[in-house]
């Protein structure tokens, strides 16, 4: 296949190049490096199967040739960068994912739309499930990337109700690993930050927020199992290995023997959501897929290429 990939220089889509180059495709990449870094696609370049495009989506995209798969990665992911760039972030989620469906439809190609856990915004179901339409304030400062995510899948399903797109749409739910920015304000790459400069870990509130937080390498084979399936609701992918923020504090000063303990710094922003983990009995039944890697084992990784960014 030929797939283009919006945000290809981002974490998750530059994983998502490496997998589908693995797997003998060609792959497009499509990035403006608002948030993304062309270190994270170095290595590719010189691949002959990997084509670099600087453009931002939310103007029209001119690709020559045939397109099999389109993959819409491209939005600010981190609350911090969301909040710096609200009006690129409603756009890109909007704008960019129509000209990223309408690239789809005239190449006849099949699309994957990335969502997220956010759609649920500050849940009161618990674990969240995909039928559970969640409890989102469109005007509260998380506003912008929720409703620019229900949005983009909105406007996917009405691609393929009107259109009959082949259309795909993932909730991903906390993914960290390599390549995420040290800066980017995410708990993960701030907390590994400070354990491995030898200072608290900030945590924000109480501590008593939860996340469930899932390796790279397990999203990844989620949404090649989801790209392979003719699916098209939304498929929540997570991990349900449920932790407070402040117990995640501690295995990371725990795994990197940061001495420096923990300091409760800072507002949390409002609806940081309280309590969050998938329901992921639809990924289990439809893609027969479940995350492997516990943990420990990811942070450990992510920990190590940390080591060498610093
Ligand atoms: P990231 O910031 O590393 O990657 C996003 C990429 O999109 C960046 O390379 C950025 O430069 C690019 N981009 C942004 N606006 C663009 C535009 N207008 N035109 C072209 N490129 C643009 O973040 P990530 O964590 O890799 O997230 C990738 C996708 O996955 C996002 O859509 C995000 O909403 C979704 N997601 C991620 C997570 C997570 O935990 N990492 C969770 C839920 C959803
Ligand atoms: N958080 C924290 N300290 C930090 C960064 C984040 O306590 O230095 C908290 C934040 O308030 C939230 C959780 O960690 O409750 C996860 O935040 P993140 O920005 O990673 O993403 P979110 O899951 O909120 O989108």
């Amino acid at each position: 296949m030929r797939i283009l990939i919006t945000g290809g220089a981002g974490f998750i889509g530059s994983h998502l190049c490496d997998r589908f180059l693995a797997e003998g495709h060609t792959v497009i990449a499509v990035d403006n490096l608002l948030t993304g870094n062309m270190r994270n696609i170095a290595h590719l370049q010189g691949n002959p199967n990997f084509t670099f495009l600087h453009h931002n989506v939310v103007h029209y995209i001119s690709v020559d040739g045939p397109i099999h798969a389109v993959l819409h990665f491209a939005s600010p992911a981190s609350p911090i960068d969301y909040l710096k760039f609200p009006i690129q972030t409603l756009k890109v989620g909007a704008l960019g994912t129509h000209n990223a469906l309408g690239l789809a439809r005239s190449k006849g190609a099949k699309f994957l739309q990335a969502s997220t856990s956010e759609v649920y915004g500050d849940p009161l179901v618990h674990p969240q499930h995909e039928e559970y339409v969640g409890n989102v304030d469109s005007i509260g400062p998380r506003g912008v990337y929720d409703e620019a995510k229900r949005y983009a899948e909105a406007l996917t399903m009405a691609y393929h109700r009107a259109h009959q797109l082949d259309s795909r749409i993932v909730r991903i739910f906390n993914t960290y690993g390599p390549r995420m920015r040290l800066d980017d304000g995410r708990v993960v790459p701030n907390f590994i930050g400070q354990a491995l400069r030898g200072e608290p870990l900030t945590v924000y509130g109480e501590g008593i927020q939860t996340r469930s937080f899932q390796y790279i390498d397990d999203l990844v084979e989620g949404v090649v199992r989801l790209l392979n399936t003719d699916y098209h609701e939304p498929v929540n992918i997570g991990t349900t290995e449920e932790l407070t923020i402040l117990d995640f504090a501690r295995i990371i000063n725990e795994l990197t023997g940061n001495q420096a303990g923990i300091i409760f710094q800072g507002e949390r922003i409002k609806g940081d959501p309280q309590t969050r983990q998938p329901d992921t009995t639809r990924a289990r039944t439809i893609l027969n897929w479940e995350s492997k890697i516990p943990l420990r084992d990811g942070l450990q990784k992510t920990i190590e290429y940390f080591r060498h960014v610093i």
